[in-house]
């Protein structure tokens, strides 16, 4: 209900945000993250995974885990509308190698 409002708030300009958090029970594998939406891979109440397909055009799923005991690993705060911000940034090394940071839903890239 909540993303369908948010959905109409971004609609009128009210609202910013280029991705919403999607809880799920398991990461994806391989199938694809659809735009727009950031996966949080939540398993018996743990922060397990972020997945989202790379934003940079290259389409390539990007999996950042959110283990303490992992390194690297991120961190994901969600706001009241489902906006995720990561910390730290996101690197691409392989595929296009972009580097962006999101923060409260949008993505904003480094140059
Ligand atoms: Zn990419």
């Amino acid at each position: 209900m909540k993303r369908l409002i948010a959905r109409a708030l971004r609609r009128f300009g009210w609202l910013h945000y280029d991705l919403l958090v999607s809880p799920v029970t398991q990461h994806p594998g391989k199938s694809p993250v659809p735009p727009g939406e950031l996966w949080l891979v939540i398993d018996s109440g743990v922060k397990k995974w972020a997945c989202m397909s790379c934003p940079g055009g290259c389409g390539v799923q990007i999996s950042l885990s959110l283990n303490p005991d992992r390194r690297p690993r991120w961190s994901v705060e969600t706001d009241f509308w489902g906006r995720p911000t990561l910390f730290p940034s996101v690197h691409q090394h392989r595929a296009c190698s972009c580097h962006f940071w999101v923060k409260n839903g949008l993505i904003e890239w480094c140059r």
